[in-house]
């Protein structure tokens, strides 16, 4: 087998005890074989260790290079989202590795923010679960509108955009819908709106179809942070936030097992060990 016929792997790992051992025997395993090679600088599938965090972090860790990587994801704490092999299942996963076929990889979409200051400076950065913006300390008092058309003055502590996988996290916590990853739009879920015989915002959260870009003014105030997934960035002067599905889509190998509604229950209802 040629340099060229491997398939290049990297690891990425959290710093547990557990995942730092999975994330040795994957190596050890890996090298032991002539159908991979390790390669952390240029893979074709990233392997992760850890929970859906980690996934998280691969995932910005090698963002320059999404069109050619492939994730999966092995979980050594409990069932994640990105993550769907437990590690008594790694001789198997590795065999199906060997003839999985990136093109039949399944892609998600992501989501991209354009953050653009009234200083005409402009930062643009994509989110794999969500995009959040808050205002430090007090109410943040924003303009929403949905394909350029206003939609409402928001008042209350923050507003997220989330992708269809990222719909089981943050935005799952503040009231919004489980998406099933295929259903390729936006969600904005309201944190904490203020609602009375004065504001008025409309109170549950929304699914926005992936042609309409979804923009968010903020009103002129100190600083606002936006979190994008675990990352936390710090704004002053705000013009606006744009929120969309570009076409831009994060991979994962084709050889996952569980399929997503399972998930869903496995994580939130029952692990079915139990019979209700
Ligand atoms: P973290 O604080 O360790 O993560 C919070 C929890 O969210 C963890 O249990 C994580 O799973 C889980 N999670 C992440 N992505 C998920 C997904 N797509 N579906 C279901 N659960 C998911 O922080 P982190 O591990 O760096 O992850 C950052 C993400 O955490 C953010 O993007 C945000 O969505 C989420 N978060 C949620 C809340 C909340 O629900 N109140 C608060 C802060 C952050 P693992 O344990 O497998 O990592
Ligand atoms: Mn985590």
């Amino acid at each position: 087998m040629t340099g060229t016929d491997r398939k290049r792997i990297a690891i990425v790992a959290n710093e547990t005890q557990r995942s730092q051992e999975v994330a040795q025997l994957l190596t050890e395993k890996l090298s032991d074989d002539a159908v991979f090679e390790m390669d952390a600088v240029k893979p074709d599938i990233i392997l992760t260790a850890g929970g859906d965090g980690t996934l998280l972090k691969a995932f910005h860790q090698y963002e320059a290079m999404l069109d050619t990587v492939r994730f999966i994801g092995v979980h050594t704490g409990h069932l994640g989202f990105y993550t769907d092999f437990v590690v008594d299942e790694i001789p198997e996963m590795l065999s199906a590795l060997k003839d999985e076929n990136p093109a039949t990889a399944w892609k998600y979409p992501l989501l991209k923010v354009i953050v653009r200051l009234k200083n005409g400076v402009v930062e643009t950065h994509h989110a794999l679960n969500e995009a959040t913006v808050r205002r430090h300390s007090r109410t943040l008092v924003a303009n929403v509108t949905i394909a350029d058309e206003f939609f409402e003055k928001f008042r209350g502590d923050g507003l997220s955009v989330a992708t269809p996988t990222g719909s089981t996290a943050y935005n799952k916590s503040i009231g919004g819908a489980v998406m099933h990853p295929r259903v390729e739009a936006l969600q904005l879920t309201e944190i904490a709106s203020l609602n009375n015989s004065v504001f008025r915002t409309l109170g549950s959260p929304m699914i926005v179809a992936k042609k309409d870009i979804i923009k968010i003014f903020p009103e002129p105030a100190d600083n606002y942070s936006l979190s994008v997934d675990q990352l936390e960035f710090d704004y002053e002067d705000i013009e606006s936030l744009d929120y969309s599905l570009d076409g831009t889509t994060i991979a994962f190998a084709n050889i996952a097992h569980t399929h997503f509604w399972e998930r869903v229950r496995n994580s939130f209802i029952t692990d079915g060990l139990t019979d209700n």
